[in-house]
């Protein structure tokens, strides 16, 4: 940890005005007594090479990374920790008692995490699982639930390629189909989920057919503005239990406060709630 006794962490991306990450970190540094703040670095593409190796000498215990930069920081760390180096992007990094740097992908952690505080007794293994979308959200969730031991993982995305190279890259359990079958895709899923933009604030609904989803399938989207996408709407009525993406966000924070601050802080209700608030 940084001989700074004032702890300071971040997010750096272009734009961050409109990231939640301030707002949770700092709920918790006031939560837990801890001296120190989170702030926003905005730092265009043409900086980041100046930026991240000043972290030390500013005295930051780390920071997330958010776009554009998830990808380009990869080469600018000491050493990168293996799940991020598996995802091919960073969200996290963490300056090392000597200064050097260290970084991590939580994202993952973080979505298989809002499946379980939603329903504890969630297993990967439970089913077949279709997960729609192949970008950086969809490296975390399917590797994820691959490490968690889903047997099979149907991927389909807009762009078919995408989908192909993504299960070529990772192997079994992952299987593309194309993107055309994405409502026949649902037969016998234990769990959907959508990791594309579509459902998004400002983005029009996902087309997709619920028809052929068991009604005992749980129904994920990585989406957190709004709370509810229409995906999530359509199956809630039908009746399926669903879980959107702000526990995501919440959980894949916990390791990285953990990592800064020393403390590995609670999601309670007060924060989730305030959060929904602002959405
Ligand atoms: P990304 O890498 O740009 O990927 C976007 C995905 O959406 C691609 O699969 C893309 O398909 C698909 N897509 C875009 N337009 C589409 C359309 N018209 N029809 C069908 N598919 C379409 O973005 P990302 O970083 O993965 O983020 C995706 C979503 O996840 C965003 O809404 C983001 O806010 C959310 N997210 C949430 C969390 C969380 O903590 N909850 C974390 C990360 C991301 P193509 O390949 O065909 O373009």
């Amino acid at each position: 940890m940084s001989s700074h006794t004032f702890g300071l962490a971040g997010i750096m991306g272009w734009p961050v005005a409109h990231s939640r990450s301030p707002f949770i970190h700092n709920y918790w540094l006031k939560k837990y007594g801890i001296n120190g703040a989170y702030v926003q670095l905005p730092v265009a593409p043409g900086s980041l090479g100046i930026a991240v190796p000043g972290l030390a000498a500013l005295g930051f215990r780390g920071c997330n990374i958010t776009l554009p930069h998830k990808v380009d920081v990869l080469k600018l760390v000491d050493e990168v920790d293996v799940m991020a180096r598996r995802m091919g992007a960073m969200n996290t990094i963490v300056v090392q008692p000597d200064g050097s740097l260290k970084g991590f992908n939580n994202d993952g952690y973080g979505y298989i995490h809002s499946l379980l505080d939603a329903k504890p007794d969630w297993r990967a293994d439970a089913g077949p699982i279709t997960v729609l979308g192949a970008g950086g959200a969809a490296r975390a969730v399917v590797l994820s639930l691959a490490d968690r031991g889903a047997k099979e993982i149907r991927l389909l995305n807009r762009t078919d390629a995408k989908a192909q190279a993504l299960a070529k890259e990772f192997g079994s359990p992952v299987k593309a189909l194309p993107w055309s079958e994405r409502h026949a895709a649902l037969a016998d899923v234990a769990l959907l989920v959508n990791t594309t933009s579509q459902g998004m604030h400002g983005n029009p609904a996902l087309e997709l057919d619920l028809t052929a989803l068991p009604l005992s399938a749980l129904v994920s989207d990585v989406i957190y503005v709004p709370l509810e996408t229409p995906l999530l709407a359509a199956a809630r009525l039908r009746g399926n239990p669903t879980v959107n993406g702000l526990g995501m966000l919440l959980n894949q924070a916990r390791p990285a406060f953990e990592a800064w601050f020393g403390v590995m802080p609670e999601i309670t209700s007060e924060l989730r709630q305030s959060i929904e608030a602002s959405l």
